[in-house]
């Protein structure tokens, strides 16, 4: 178990690495921060910063000479650059689960091996397997890159009677290895938040309800509104995922709920998960402390939800509403502390809390 005052590497320094970087100071960490971008909002707060690419190996060697345990903010860090740090410092969640994360359709294909729902999903090499999946997905489905593809980028929305989305999504899948997936009718997004730690005690958050608008989150509720015993089943499709992957650290497991009660499971982030900023406002223990307790070797913290509440994401100009905001009683404001504001850029959440009802 790392005493308080040991050194937590971060690769990636945006708004993710930036709320671990606070919940290790919490715990009386240090943290040093690796990011290209020399305005990376966790540089703010972090105790030192290595400006350098991700995959850049003298930063990578000085990130893991200077650190006690290294840990990443987001999944398209080179699996390569992780795999340079030697065996004496410890990178939490291992490579094996980001790197099934860095590809959708070992992601999905990880799922389905361990028996649990998926959209139906093809592999499409060509336009001409594209064609034939798109068939089998009865006319309707999703293309997406099988790498590199986050808040709705890489994704085209096909149906096989609008020729003009078929060229499109025929082109982008002969730019990027891509899979169709068959479109589904779902009647929420869930998803659940878990943190398992090094002796692989695991603990969950209750799921929340998540609402997407143009492929990024906007709001994500709590209670979600589902039977408990859907609830469960979540939670325990989130547990059997991270003990298969001998996972430390906090995963972020998204669901599609069918009008049926059925669970897909539609992707998994290796990290701390934008549906779950709510914990920090509304759990004894949030998962970015969860995280940095886990791969701390430490105890993992009460989970428990003492508030019902709603997240939302500030994005881009809602910047703009701050200053009323900041008026309101019972929120909980969190501010990334980035310079610029751009379209679709997520700015900060605001978490808006009421008492327990569920
Ligand atoms: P993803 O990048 O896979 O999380 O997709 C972004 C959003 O697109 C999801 O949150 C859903 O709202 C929607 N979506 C993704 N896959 C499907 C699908 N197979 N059927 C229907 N909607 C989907």
């Amino acid at each position: 178990m790392l005493a308080p005052g040991s050194t937590i590497g971060i690769v990636g320094g945006g708004q993710l690495g930036r709320m671990l970087a606070m919940a290790a100071a919490r715990l009386g960490f240090e943290t040093v921060v690796l990011d290209p971008d020399a305005q990376a909002p966790a540089f703010q707060v972090a105790k030192e910063a290595i400006i350098a690419a991700y995959d850049d190996k003298k930063a990578i060697a000085e990130l893991a000479e200077k650190s006690d345990v290294i840990t990443y903010e987001f999944e398209n860090v080179p699996v390569s650059a992780l795999q340079l740090v030697p065996e004496t410092t410890p990178v939490h969640p291992n490579t094996r689960a980001l790197e099934i994360s860095q590809d959708r359709f070992m992601e999905k294909s990880f799922v389905r091996d361990l028996g649990v729902d998926t959209a139906p999903f093809w592999d499409c090499p060509s336009p001409e397997v594209l064609q034939n999946a798109l068939g089998e997905a009865v006319g309707r489905g999703i293309l997406k890159t099988r790498r590199f593809g986050y808040d709705g980028k890489g994704q085209i929305r096909l149906s096989s009677d609008d020729s003009k989305s078929f060229e499109a999504a025929a082109r982008l899948a002969s730019e990027s290895p891509s899979i169709l997936e068959g479109f589904v009718d779902f009647e929420r997004e869930i998803s659940v938040i878990a943190t398992r730690g090094t002796d692989g005690s695991i603990v969950t958050y209750d799921p929340s309800h998540n609402v997407h608008r143009e492929g990024i989150l906007r709001t994500s509720t709590v209670p979600a509104g589902i039977a408990p015993d859907i609830a469960r089943k979540a939670i325990s499709v989130a547990e059997r995922m991270l003990a298969s992957l001998d996972y430390v650290g906090t995963m972020g497991i998204e669901f599609f709920l069918m009008p049926d009660s059925t669970l897909l499971v539609n992707e998994f982030a290796p990290r701390v998960h934008n549906s779950g900023h709510w914990t920090e406002a509304a759990c004894m223990v949030s998962q970015f402390e969860n995280h940095i307790r886990a791969i701390a070797g430490q105890p993992l913290g009460n989970t428990e939800r003492h508030s019902d509440c709603c997240m939302e994401n500030l994005i881009g100009n809602d910047m703009d509403s701050v200053p009323g905001l900041l008026g309101e009683p019972n929120i909980h404001l969190h501010l990334y502390g980035k310079h610029e504001v751009r379209p679709g850029r997520k700015m900060g959440h605001v978490t808006r809390i009421t008492p327990k009802t569920a």
